[in-house]
């Protein structure tokens, strides 16, 4: 059988290697139209600061090698102009010669990816210190460009995980940053509420952070915002967002769908059986939605071309439905997410609750022991976990792929609640974060606690809300609320009467722990009309 691949990364190389994995009678001819096949472009970024100290070292598998271990025929600066579906042959330019030629394909896989988008409409876009990233043509290009031109400040448009690491990795080599998004947060996948905590880390390591800000104008030294403002900068990197590649699908006539990306039944078969479409330029399903959505991941990529390799070989083939689970580094704090997140949860119709905890993320004696901001979203009726969002400077993968793990076997809060995980207090505590959080949606399920999420205490403050802070009185002094009573937890009991009956009280403290204990002493004493501020004033410091 021979297989044509069209793209040699992340979705492309993946199946060439499994198809040989397969079969070792296949002819797998693969077809990449940029210089290098087979790149970590998820690690591109950390060249910047010489966490990669050598581009070459982003290269993963030379053609040569793909060769001498795989049997597997890469052509790099190759790029396939013309799918002819009829006669079962691409049409390929060699970027090199300029000559065209043809290859003949038994079945084709198209894994295109994804470009970054450079809208035509703000001005200035072309301008040779206007970049953008994709690879480690890219990458090379721009650090070229900062050591030539003595860059010393650089404006990243996107608030999205390349904008993200871009600029860690800039501001560790000592170049000042500017991040510019248009929407009010950076990250997308996160709630507005958490992802402050990434925003006061951006703004408390130099980076320059203007959401609700738009790119209008590039111009030689200077970029100009839709509001009027403008700012000095010596060079601009687009991270706005990719638009998957469907060109050439497109003029194939493959069906596109609804998301833009290339449409694929369950099998990532288009709609030519003989052709199959993978990774950034495809359309998925989204497992709790069951709506199609767009996903230009790593891991969704490899696992949807080994998916392709065993259909074609007749082995057990089956549709990853995505839950969109990611993770991304800004300087002290990781942060990561899954399912879906409040706006999502919102457009999806979900009659749906949150806890937000900041458990300890190891046992408070540890030195590195770091508070862990955690958020949970699960459904009120079945109660089966929805999502999740983690930020904190320990593991907040770990959570979050433990919550993943439970959305994908469709468990619930008791199932989290019960999970058995693994414990040292070097490693974490012995009810761990994702546990703590299955306990406290337990509990508003079962109407033990009632709560109010610690976006809304600045509404609350503003309107002179009755808010009792349980903390020590060292910890009141050294820093409260405006107008919030300090009654600490540990004189409570004795304190009881101070506690209004006529207006609705708000208890907090520093995590939530404590005035979810004071709020049980209130309850359990009959004292009605209590609501704990969740996320406590950890989180609401990231408000201020
Ligand atoms: P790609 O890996 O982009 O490969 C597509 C290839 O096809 C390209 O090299 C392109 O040149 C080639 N091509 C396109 N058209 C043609 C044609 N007509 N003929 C021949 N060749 C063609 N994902 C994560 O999960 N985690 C991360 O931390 C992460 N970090 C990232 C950081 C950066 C800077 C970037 C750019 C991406 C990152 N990603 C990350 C996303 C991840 O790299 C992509 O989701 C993944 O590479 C998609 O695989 P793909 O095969 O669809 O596309």
């Amino acid at each position: 059988m021979k297989i044509v691949i069209v793209g040699g990364v992340a979705g492309g190389a993946t199946a060439a290697t499994r198809i040989r994995r397969m079969d070792e009678s296949a002819e797998i001819i693969m077809l990449e139209r940029g210089e290098h096949a087979s790149y970590s472009n998820c690690s591109l970024p950390y060249y910047l600061s010489d966490v990669v100290e050598d581009s070459s070292k982003l290269l993963v598998m030379s053609e040569e090698k793909f060769l001498d271990q795989y049997n597997i025929d890469v052509r790099t600066l190759n790029e396939v102009i013309e799918i002819d579906r009829d006669q079962k042959r691409v049409m390929v330019k060699d970027l090199t010669s300029g000559e065209t030629y043809e290859e003949s394909y038994d079945k084709l896989i198209v894994s295109p990816g994804a470009k970054p988008i450079m809208p035509k409409s703000i001005g200035g876009i072309a301008m040779p210190h206007v970049f953008s990233l994709r690879n480690v043509t890219d990458i090379r290009k721009i650090e070229g460009y900062i050591d030539e031109n003595d860059v010393k400040h650089v404006t990243i448009v996107g608030g999205g995980f390349i904008g993200l690491e871009v600029a860690e990795n800039l501001v560790e080599r000592g170049t000042q940053v500017a991040l510019i998004e248009a929407q009010n947060l950076v990250m997308a996948p996160f709630d507005y509420d958490m992802v402050q905590i990434l925003h006061k880390t951006l703004h408390d390591n130099g980076v320059d952070l203007k959401v609700n800000t738009a790119l209008e104008r590039v111009e030689k030294d200077r970029v100009k915002f839709s509001d009027g403002n403008s700012l000095h900068t010596d060079m601009v990197i687009m991270a706005i967002g990719v638009a998957p590649e469907t060109e050439l699908a497109s003029q194939a006539g493959l069906e596109i769908g609804r998301t833009g990306g290339i449409k694929v039944d369950a099998r990532y078969r288009t709609s030519d059986e003989e052709i199959y479409a993978i990774g950034d330029a495809i359309e998925v399903t989204h497992m709790l939605t069951g709506e199609s959505t767009r996903l230009a991941l790593a891991g969704p990529a490899q696992r949807q071309a080994r998916t392709v390799a065993d259909d074609i070989f007749g082995g057990e083939a089956f549709e990853a439905l995505v839950t969109g689970t990611s993770v991304v580094r800004v300087f002290d704090y990781n942060a990561a997410s899954t399912g879906l997140n409040e706006k999502m949860a919102t457009a999806f119709g979900a009659d749906y609750g949150t806890v937000h905890v900041i458990p300890p993320d190891k046992v408070g004696l540890m030195p590195d022991s770091h508070p862990m901001h955690f958020k949970l979203l699960f459904d009120k009726h079945s109660e089966k976990v929805l999502g999740a969002q983690a930020i904190g400077k320990g593991n907040a993968d770990k959570r979050i792929d433990v919550i993943a793990t439970l959305i994908k076997m469709k468990g619930t809060i008791k199932d989290l609640k019960n999970l058995e995980l693994a414990y040292s207090p070097m490693h974490g505590t012995a009810k761990d974060v994702v546990n703590v959080a299955g306990l406290a949606a337990e509990n508003i399920l079962k109407g033990d606690l009632a709560q109010v999420p610690v976006s809304k205490v600045r509404e609350l403050v503003e309107s002179g809300a009755y808010i009792v802070d349980v903390r020590e009185e060292k910890e009141y002094a050294a820093g409260h609320l405006n107008g919030a009573h300090n009654i600490p937890l540990s004189k409570l009991r004795e304190r009881m009467d101070e506690i209004p009956e006529d207006v609705p009280v708000f208890l907090h403290c520093r995590t939530g722990q404590r005035s979810y204990n004071a709020f049980r002493l209130l309850s359990n004493k009959g004292v009605g009309n209590i609501k704990n501020i969740s996320g406590g004033y950890l989180g609401i410091s990231f408000f201020e």
